[in-house]
């Protein structure tokens, strides 16, 4: 069903960057970025394989330099999927290079690995021997390095670490790469004549570009463009709606549906106040209600529609130890936003009407793109939502008076823990599906968002109702 005033357009604010989606997500351009990393891999390899292609014996010791060799090549894939660069973002969205990232590093660990294994399995170096060798010792700490990222990436919650533990750990990388320049610098004497030697620079000097641009221009560029935030509100029983103004009076533009990181600055809240009963009070107020959460980054979705210029709200629920502090912001706090990423937009993932299966807090990448679509117009979308009980229904009067207009939606709220809620109990599952929705509704494209086993589940039961897997978009709510 196709609403009378339908046309699925960005807004002028989104259009410049769906347009640039729109380019970085077309085949060439993709297929161009796989060729490149296919090509550094093969320049990696040929640095040791043209010695066998002259001739040589392809010996374990060959092999061991191979292996070392393809991992600092993953490894520089490693950063660069990492990095948040725009353009990767554009084409291939930060939330799947990131989890690409997550299944990479164990593969080049494990060739890390196989360099000493292999260069040292025809003779184990002897007790004597260990003293002299410094310079694969530094290989071997970062070869430790390298072990402790992966493993405490892996085995993270077995091991019961924090994030912010894990965070730090993996800061460990940049101490390691410095390790491999000086131990490749020392022994790696066939890379340093002919073309290897200019590749190896031009290698080391991207590694050094990479981290400047994560550790100095990001945070230069982003401290420019500060953000101030303007109201803090509740949105239910534990949700709390953050309003953040761009100082500069122009706000990131994003396609509904996409995710930014912000970090809020507490020690800097507010203005700054030059009479000492003005800075009491606010010592005191901060005292009372206590301070907004550390400076720490986490990324949440932009809720807000893009339709103001200088505003982007965001729609954060208390569920850790940082989001629990939400409520305490103050307006005036100071903000870093880093965005927009992620692709998770019905103007990206374009084509006809929409069913939307969201999650508890999960609705807020629904939430920018059904304001879009109320602001805009645009398809017809019917909202599957599973809650808790009403209490726990973010921007209710919002969204059931959308679903009240004549914009097209059409609610079904699903509550688990309400007996005496009328509607619909239980959870989202496939007969509730197939009961609720009509053969028109399960043949739109879905867009799914919830916790990870609803998610999990609920992929299941759509593609047994028929939905293909190809027309199910899902945005987990985790960058790992
Ligand atoms: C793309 C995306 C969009 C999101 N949108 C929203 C939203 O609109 N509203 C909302 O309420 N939540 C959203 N989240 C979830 C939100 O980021 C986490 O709930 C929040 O970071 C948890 O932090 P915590 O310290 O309170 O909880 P914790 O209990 O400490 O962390 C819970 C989990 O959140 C993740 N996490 C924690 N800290 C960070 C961090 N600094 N950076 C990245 N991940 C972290 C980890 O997976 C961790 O296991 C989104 C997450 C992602 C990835």
């Amino acid at each position: 069903m196709q609403q009378p005033e339908y046309r699925e357009g960005p807004g002028r604010r989104a259009s410049a960057a769906l347009a640039a989606i729109r380019r970085a997500r077309s085949l060439p351009v993709r297929a161009a970025w796989l060729v490149a990393v296919t090509v550094l891999l093969a320049a990696f390899a040929l640095l040791n394989l043209r010695h066998v292609l002259a001739g040589a014996a392809f010996t374990p010791y060959a092999a061991g330099n191979l292996a070392a060799l393809l991992a600092v090549g993953l490894l520089l894939v490693q950063f660069a999927l990492s990095s948040r660069i725009r353009a990767l973002d554009r084409a291939f969205a930060l939330n799947r290079l990131l989890s690409l990232h997550a299944k990479v590093g164990p593969v080049a660990g494990v060739l890390a690995l196989l360099h000493p294994v292999l260069i040292f399995m025809p003779a184990a170096p002897t007790g004597a021997d260990i003293m002299q060798l410094w310079r694969e010792g530094l290989g071997a700490l970062a070869l430790v390095i390298a072990g402790t990222v992966v493993a405490t990436s892996l085995w993270r919650t077995f091991l019961e670490l924090s994030f912010e533990a894990w965070r730090l750990i993996h800061q460990l990388v940049f101490i390691m790469v410095a390790l491999i320049a000086v131990h490749s610098l020392v022994l790696g004497s066939d890379i340093w004549e002919g073309w290897p030697r200019a590749f190896w620079w031009g290698i080391i000097a991207v590694f050094a570009g990479l981290t400047a641009y994560e550790k100095v221009y990001k945070p230069t560029a982003l401290r420019r463009a500060l953000y101030t935030v303007d109201a803090v509100t509740k949105a239910s029983r534990d949700t709390w709606n953050l309003d953040l103004r761009a100082l500069n009076g122009t706000a990131l533009e994003h396609v509904p549906g996409q995710f930014a990181f912000l970090t809020l600055l507490p020690d800097q809240g507010g203005k700054a106040l030059r009479h000492l009963p003005a800075r009491l009070w606010r010592a005191a107020r901060l005292a009372l209600y206590g301070k907004a959460g550390r400076a720490e980054e986490h990324p949440f979705t932009i809720s807000s529609a893009g339709d103001d210029p200088g505003v982007i709200s965001f729609t954060i629920k208390e569920s850790g130890d940082y989001t629990s502090t939400i409520g305490n912001v103050r307006p005036g706090t100071r903000a870093l936003v880093d965005g927009p990423y992620g692709q998770f937009s019905h103007l990206v993932l374009a084509g006809g009407d929409i069913l939307m299966i969201a999650g508890g807090v999960g609705i807020t990448p629904m939430l920018s793109m059904l304001r879009h679509v109320a602001a805009r117009g645009g398809p017809a979308v019917t909202l599957v939502w599973g809650n808790k009980t009403e209490e726990d229904i973010i921007l209710r009067d919002e969204i059931d008076g959308l679903a009240a207009s004549p914009s097209g939606l059409k609610v079904h709220h699903v509550l688990s823990e309400q007996d005496d809620w009328p509607g619909e109990r239980g959870f989202v599952t496939e007969e509730l599906l197939g009961r609720i929705l009509s053969r028109e509704e399960l043949q739109r494209r879905v867009f799914l968002c919830g916790p990870p086993v609803m998610m999990e589940k609920v992929t299941k039961d759509l593609r047994r109702l028929g939905v293909p897997r190809s027309r199910i978009h899902t945005e987990r709510f985790a960058l790992e």
